[in-house]
């Protein structure tokens, strides 16, 4: 699919501070953002953006939109390791001499940037589970077999981003908050005296769920978890991995905690006829049919919604073939 693309920008959102807004390739996600925080006589860089060819050129333009430069990175710290938030991060790193901080909890992502075809054969065994044809699953294989990882190459983290650690910048200090369901290695950071919270993709401004499947046992118990934690802070302004800074943290936070019981009830209300697999309960769950460009999305978030239930008593799974099939319990 063509399209005019975005280009890199940059603007200052309180003195000391500039959002990098940086293309994606991706439809309905036109952009991500990576933030600059004036630190002594550099900058600390938080996330990176996707690589993809030119992608280099657009933070540096971003940048360059507010006078700085990637020499300017004394310290680049990652909110989680999905490739349009590290993807850059090595050549970040060479340039600029920096450390790179990140949450431990990466292997997810170095996997998947490691090999591709172990990715895509997570991507199929959740197609398997879920009751997929074995035709589809071949087709879909067809296609992503050279789908790009999105990050240059995979560099160890200097330093684990971890609670205790700080972030000194001329803001002030900020502290780290685990807060994992988006992505296993998801951290959100927290400036307490002007109450700054960079939400990465926990909380974004646009309601919108998204799980990492398959590496914990409950994503979304695990999501719904640090939405508490990250309320508990008390925000007063969120800078988000996608989309513009936003007030009324709180109420994004409570927004997300509705979509979320919305979504297990919809489940399951959508097991209500019998036993089904996740292939015929995503369409009812998300009110679209499964097409080629949204199932595997769709199919993973199902599954973490009805192993979430079936944690909570709700539903029960049993073998079908190389499938699975769900009941409601009474
Ligand atoms: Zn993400
Ligand atoms: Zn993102």
């Amino acid at each position: 699919m063509t399209r005019n693309r975005e280009l890199g920008r940059g603007e200052r959102v309180i003195p000391g501070l500039w959002r990098l807004r940086l293309p994606l390739p991706w439809p309905g996600v036109p952009h991500g953002n990576a933030w600059a925080i004036a630190a002594g006589s550099g900058i600390v860089l938080i996330d990176t953006g996707m690589h993809e060819p030119g992608s280099l050129a657009q933070l540096e333009r971003a940048l360059d939109q507010v006078n700085l430069r990637l020499e300017h990175v004394r310290l680049l710290a990652i909110t989680h390791a999905h490739s349009d938030h590290w993807g850059q991060a090595a050549p970040i790193v060479q340039r600029s001499g920096c450390e790179l901080w990140m949450h431990p909890r990466h292997e997810h992502a170095v996997a998947d940037a490691g090999d591709p075809g172990a990715r895509l054969a997570r991507r199929l065994e959740v197609g398997r589970q879920s009751g997929v044809p074995h035709a589809a699953l071949e087709a879909y294989a067809e296609r992503a077999k050279d789908a790009p990882s999105g990050i240059v190459q995979v560099i160890a983290p200097d330093r684990a981003l971890v609670p205790g650690v700080e972030i000194e910048t001329d803001l002030g200090v900020w502290s780290v908050h685990e807060t994992p369901g988006h992505a296993p290695s998801h951290v959100c950071l927290f400036q307490p005296e002007r109450r700054l919270l960079i939400s990465g993709d926990h909380v974004l401004g646009r309601i919108s769920l998204y799980y990492d499947y398959g590496w914990t046992p409950d994503p979304v118990g695990e999501f719904l978890t640090s939405l508490d934690r990250a309320d508990e802070l008390d925000a007063r302004l969120a800078l988000s991995g996608h989309g513009k800074p936003f007030v009324d943290v709180h109420g994004h936070i409570e927004a997300n905690r509705e979509l979320v019981a919305e979504r297990l009830e919809a489940t399951v209300t959508a097991l209500g006829a019998g036993a089904r697999n996740a292939m015929e309960v995503a369409p009812e769950i998300y009110g679209e049919p499964l097409r080629s460009g949204n199932a595997a999305w769709l199919l993973a978030q199902t599954l973490c919604y009805l192993r979430h239930l079936e944690l909570e008593g709700r539903v029960r799974s049993e073998p079908d073939g190389d499938a699975e099939r769900w009941s409601a319990q009474p």
